[in-house]
């Protein structure tokens, strides 16, 4: 795609072409409204001149002269050419700004759409979530109250919490985000677990690893602030229950790096060439962000949403596959009219990569029947590789002991010999 790659240069090149439209812009405008100007003062003047020298005489030759003196005026102003050179150079920047934006967006992306009833509801919705996730508030307000988006409230609430949580974070404030894990412990030991932790006894006895990596930080917090004895007397208060959770380690290191940075010694370097020694990484601005993005999962999770709106990752899809559907587009339009390919099947002929960050279920279709797998029906591994669903080896099979040919290699096997495949889910 080299014209995706060249955009980068040619959109600068319509930036600037825009900056000048602008600047332009302001001149015809300014030029404009003091040729209007003059003409108005002198058209004043003028009234003021022959009220006055109507109101001496009844009739007066003086009249003749003044209205005479005003076509002059008007005459040396050249009100038009002036006017029309401005404007002319105006449009000229116009038209320079559109050929610009033409070269940067060359690929006409409409080839590639294809009409979709939404609805219409369900779409606003979408967009006024993806506002309050982002926390554009403002916005989402003015988008939910035009386009009438009803329960915006109970959508925006979590919302506005996660936010407010974060901002206080970055003001170094832990207090909102320590009370929100400990409010939602359970619910965040459950998710970093899975449901298996609710059978175990201790499962949920145990705080989870975001609780941790959030009372590091008041740790490191507190060492910055009060200095070694402080940060201790944190460590007694809240580290047992993470020893036993296994964050024995993570506590070890916290206790070393006690020793390399501290309020008596003035935050300097005492171990190495780095500040904080061989503990620098605790100590640089990363871990708050690194918080700040596991608190925005969590607490996503939590909402029962992706960490990413849903409207940012259709848009950053649909991005990724749009040179393939183009592609795509071109070839099909010689062969197929576009309406016809449109009212085909969800299916399309080509495969669509977008790379792992997009995978959130994976899917087995069984090669045979074209079915999706599922529990009912898993992807079955034959002895010589192949995978074909289970539901379709008994039909090849015709019973569950007989022996079968694969239906892609000449290797017989039976059902008892197939190994059932788990597809691994990824969470987050
Ligand atoms: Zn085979």
């Amino acid at each position: 795609m080299a014209n995706m790659e060249e955009s980068p240069g040619v959109l600068d090149l319509a930036l600037q072409e825009a900056d000048k439209v602008a600047k332009r812009q302001k001149t015809c405008a300014a030029k404009t409204s003091g040729v209007v100007y003059k003409l108005i003062n002198a058209v004043e003047d003028c009234l003021q001149r022959l009220s006055t020298a109507s109101s001496s005489t009844g009739h007066n030759p003086e009249t003749m002269e003044i209205v005479q003196n005003l076509v002059q005026q008007i005459d040396a102003l050249h009100a038009i050419s002036e006017v029309s050179s401005v404007t002319k150079e105006l449009h000229g920047a116009v038209s320079k700004l559109a050929k610009a934006i033409d070269k940067a967006f060359p690929l006409d992306v409409t080839a590639a759409m294809r009409p979709v009833q939404m609805d219409p509801a369900t779409l606003d919705r979408v967009v006024a979530e993806h506002l309050y996730h982002e926390g554009a508030f403002e916005v989402g307000d003015a988008f939910v109250a035009e386009a009438g988006v009803h329960g915006a409230d109970a959508m925006k609430a979590p919302y506005a919490e996660m936010h407010a949580i974060i901002e206080e974070m970055r003001r170094k404030n832990l207090e909102p985000v320590l009370t929100w894990a400990e409010r939602n412990s359970e619910a965040l030991r459950r998710f970093e677990r899975g449901p298996s932790a609710i059978e175990s006894t201790d499962g949920l006895s145990l705080p989870s690893s975001f609780e941790f990596a959030l009372h590091r930080l008041a740790f490191l917090q507190e060492l910055e602030r009060g200095g070694q004895g402080t940060a201790l007397a944190y460590a007694r208060r809240h580290f047992p229950p993470f020893v036993a959770s296994g964050h024995l380690a993570g506590v070890q290191r916290l206790m070393g790096a006690l020793a390399f940075r501290s309020k008596s010694e003035g935050c300097t370097d005492v171990g190495g060439d780095k500040v904080g020694g061989p503990y620098a990484d605790l100590f640089g601005p990363g871990l708050l962000e690194e918080v700040i993005r596991a608190f925005r999962r969590q607490c996503c999770a939590l909402l029962g949403q992706a960490q990413d709106s849903p409207l940012l990752v259709a848009v950053a899809a649909g991005s990724a596959a749009l040179p393939t559907l183009l592609k795509l587009a071109s070839v099909v339009a010689k062969t197929q009219p576009a309406a016809e390919l449109a009212h085909q099947a969800d299916e399309l002929p080509v495969e669509v990569p977008l790379g792992r960050e997009f995978v959130f279920h994976s899917i087995f279709a069984c090669p045979v029947s074209r079915e999706q797998s599922g529990p009912d029906n898993p992807p079955m591994m034959l002895p010589c590789g192949h995978c074909i669903c289970r539901l379709s080896i008994v039909r090849i099979a015709k019973s569950a002991t007989r022996a079968f040919k694969c239906p892609y290699c000449p290797v017989e096997a039976t059902l008892g010999q197939c190994l059932e495949l788990h597809l691994p889910e990824k969470r987050g």
